[in-house]
């Protein structure tokens, strides 16, 4: 109890949180989470909570991995740090890269190492623009992204992203990036067939490229499935026609894999679910299951060609690129996902299990669509069940379910009025009920919380 509350009143005096309001947060106070095991995570008062998120999005081998914890130490014992700069290297970054390149689409065989998932966006579009300029073509400079996409949080992963609240923050972004309609069939689509709509984006996606003029455009970037736009899986039709469009024009194709690489859609990485042949691919979160930082950007042979056989040296890196600690666990972590099978377990069993229990919620008088792939899934919140009317967005009522979800025991978390999971891929089948009970339980508690509130303004 002490603890709880040492810790909040040191946590609001000194502490700014990654997106938080400060005050708001100040005058409730922390969660204070104390230790995880599993799949579950426990908090200074006692509680046990299914981490129905996995961290954020990143412990895919689940809490508590004894095998990490030892690749963490021995490495840390005989070389806690060294550099790749200046013609230097070490063991966990070669073999980490070697590793990579064995698991990543065939034409992808060179890794550039970072510390995050922001980091790793932002030496794509340094990377891609570098790229053209060494083909002569230095007017290639657009690099086109998705409406409500997330790319990351320093200033170019900002850009990329296409969310109107972090742009709306902090002034000016980085030139020379558009735009397009993103692939989310229940939040935009609805007048249209999920065909029809994923073709729809498709076209805007052409129509920008010739609006800004092919010879100006480097790169699309998009992630495979949107994870924190809200776990939006695009209709069947949208990757194969972006394909088409792409090879049209000669545009790069960045495939932010930073969630959907590492097993969540039951591949290796969602460029294999969705038979994508990307350029460059961003990495992160569940490359080290979240153990430590690291990222990185494959590059294909294409883009690395260049940049190795016309570049000279590009002047790009960071202090721990390749940090021999965060490449040592990553390598046991991918290790371990080889030996305990665990891409083809979220393929062949969790993945249809999840689906199966998950869309089960969509009989629930809250839920307009509940949707899922692999160890990813939604549940879309509506005010009316029929016509799948939002509920006004000042009853902020995502939020409303994910406290209530909390305090049920659970981690969802909620994007809008989506509610989002994407639990760790080690999870039991018998946990994925849990997990669906829990979720059940907090859709009736909204419910109810809704009714009595709305009684309540209508006596008012
Ligand atoms: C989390 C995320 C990032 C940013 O990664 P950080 O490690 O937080 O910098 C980039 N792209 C996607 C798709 C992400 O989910």
């Amino acid at each position: 109890m002490t603890l709880t509350l040492d810790m909040q009143v040191l946590d609001r005096a000194h502490h700014l949180h990654p997106f938080t309001d400060f005050k708001a947060l100040g005058e409730e106070g922390s969660r204070i989470v104390t230790h995880a095991d599993g799949v579950y995570i426990h908090d200074s008062e006692g509680h046990r909570i299914l981490d129905g998120m996995a961290g954020l999005w990143c412990v895919n081998l689940g809490y508590g991995r004894q095998a990490l914890v030892d690749a963490a130490t021995r490495q840390m014992q005989e070389l806690p740090y060294y550099n790749n700069f200046f013609k230097t290297t070490h063991v966990p970054a070669v073999t980490l890269a070697d590793t990579l390149c064995r698991l990543a689409p065939a034409s992808l065989n060179r890794v550039f190492f970072t510390g995050s998932g922001s980091e790793a966006n932002d030496t794509v579009l340094r990377m891609v623009r570098r790229y053209w300029a060494l083909e002569g073509k230095p007017e290639k400079q657009w690099v086109i992204a998705r409406d409500n996409a997330y790319h990351g949080s320093t200033v170019a992963g900002v850009s990329l992203g296409g969310m109107a609240p972090m742009h709306g923050q902090g002034g000016p972004l980085v030139p020379g990036i558009a735009h397009v309609a993103q692939p989310y069939w229940f939040g935009e689509g609805r007048d249209q067939s999920p065909f029809e709509f994923g073709l729809s984006c498709a076209s805007a996606l052409e129509a920008k490229i010739l609006e800004l003029g092919e010879e100006n455009v480097a790169a699309f970037i998009a992630e495979p499935v949107q994870g924190a736009g809200g776990a939006i899986i695009p209709p069947d039709s949208y990757w194969p026609a972006v394909k088409k469009v792409l090879a049209k024009y000669d545009i790069l194709l960045v495939v932010d894999e930073v969630i959907c690489g590492f097993g969540r859609l039951g591949e290796w990485f969602g460029s294999q679910y969705y038979d994508l042949e990307p350029d460059l691919m961003s990495i992160a979160k569940g490359l080290s299951s979240g153990y430590l930082p690291i990222g990185g950007v494959m590059v294909g042979n294409r883009v690395a060609d260049t940049l190795i056989d016309k570049g000279g040296e590009f002047f790009h890196g960071f202090t721990y690129s390749g940090h021999p600690a965060c490449a040592a666990v990553a390598l046991k972590n991918l290790e371990i996902m080889q030996t305990e099978g665990v891409v083809e377990r979220v393929r062949d069993d969790l993945g249809p299990y999840l689906k199966a229990c998950w869309g089960e919620l969509a009989d629930h008088p809250l839920v307009g669509e509940a949707r899922s792939l692999g160890l990813i899934g939604a549940l879309e919140l509506v005010a009316d069940k029929a016509s799948g009317e939002r509920f006004d967005k000042s009853l902020a009522v995502g939020n409303l379910c994910r406290d209530i979800s909390f305090a049920n025991g659970l981690v969802m978390r909620s994007v809008g009025d989506s509610m989002v999971i994407s639990p760790p891929l080690v999870i039991s089948r018998a946990q994925i009920d849990e997990l669906v009970l829990l979720a059940r339980r907090s859709l009736d508690e909204t419910a109810r919380r809704l009714g009595l509130s709305l009684q309540e303004e209508h006596t008012a």
